[in-house]
């Protein structure tokens, strides 16, 4: 474990050089030491985010986008993905000041565009269950705007599945003051949690994002293909958006297509990109 410390504390560089109790496990280590790297990030102007487009499946055009928030690279180091690192934010509460910076940067960013004559679309900004849990959401969202000065119309929210049926009272009431406010809210990763009807339609999401692990296998797996084609319905029917995550192919695109799926994300139009990089996805036509 001595040895492991050391490791950690060197691989952190003699900046950001600290000390492990002996008794810390392995994996403790890990977690303490990504923790500390979150913190420096916040501190330092470490983190930057991407912006991976959505098409209309009809237009073949840019309707939008999600911000996905990223760790800058340190020493050349290829970064952690946000796979590893948003767990540790949301556990250390790290999650709070960080959701509230890429909410910000996400808005300053849109507006910026807008104000460069792009064409205006929604930015889409995922929110932890953390977050979301706070009473204080609603009112980080309409400061975000305030300082932004973009219009809420041009604002989206993720928020997943698992998250809002596990705090179902309480996202009602905060899905009615975002409402208010006049952002959008989308259901992220939707078919990985477990929803109920009858709270579906209660929360009433202007849309459903359909996970990736259902579209992967389209349009061969017969069980994949059942289920999105039945989300696509239930969002007809509910009056909801619906889109697609993880596009990676032609075929499932057009297995999309087919079945009246309003918007598609993915590899096969774009990877996430930098600010920069993405303004040249305004005019295109895929
Ligand atoms: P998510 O919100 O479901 O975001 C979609 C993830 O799928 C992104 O991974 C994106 O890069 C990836 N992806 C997009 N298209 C494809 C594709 O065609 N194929 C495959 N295999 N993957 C694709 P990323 O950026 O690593 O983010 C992973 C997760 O981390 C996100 O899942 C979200 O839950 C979380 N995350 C990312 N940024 C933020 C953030 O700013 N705040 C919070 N709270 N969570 C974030
Ligand atoms: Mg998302
Ligand atoms: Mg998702
Ligand atoms: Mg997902």
């Amino acid at each position: 474990h001595a040895d492991a410390a050391m490791y950690y504390a060197k691989s952190l560089g003699k900046r950001n050089f600290q000390f492990y109790a002996p008794t810390m496990t392995h994996e403790a280590m890990r977690r303490a030491s990504v923790e500390r790297q979150i913190r420096i990030a916040l501190e330092e102007g470490g983190f930057t985010v991407e912006y991976q487009p959505k098409i209309g499946v009809r237009s073949r055009r840019l309707i939008g986008f999600e911000a996905l928030v990223r760790l800058k690279p340190v020493d050349g180091r290829p970064p952690l993905s946000p796979v590893e690192f948003i767990p540790i934010a949301e556990d250390s509460g790290l999650i709070v000041p960080l959701g509230t910076w890429v909410l910000n940067e996400a808005c300053r960013q849109n507006k910026a565009w807008q104000n460069a004559g792009y064409l205006p679309v929604p930015v889409s900004v995922n929110v932890s269950a953390v977050q979301f849990r706070s009473s204080e959401f609603a009112a980080t969202v309409r400061q975000a705007l305030k300082s932004t000065g973009l219009n809420p119309a041009y604002l989206d929210l993720e928020i997943t599945e698992t998250t809002i049926m596990q705090n179902f009272e309480h996202g009602v009431t905060l899905m009615r003051q975002l409402q208010a406010i006049g952002v959008g809210v989308s259901i992220d990763d939707f078919g990985t949690g477990s929803s109920s009807l009858s709270k579906l339609k209660l929360f009433s999401a202007d849309t459903l994002k359909i996970d990736r692990s259902f579209i992967r296998d389209l349009p061969h797996d017969r069980d994949d293909a059942a289920i999105t084609s039945t989300i696509i319905e239930l969002a007809r029917n509910l009056d909801q958006k619906v889109v697609a995550e993880g596009v990676e192919t032609q075929e499932q695109l057009a297995f999309l297509q087919e079945h009246g799926c309003d918007e598609a994300q993915g590899f096969f139009f774009s990877a996430p990109l930098s600010a920069q990089r993405f303004e040249a996805l305004y005019g295109k036509q895929w």
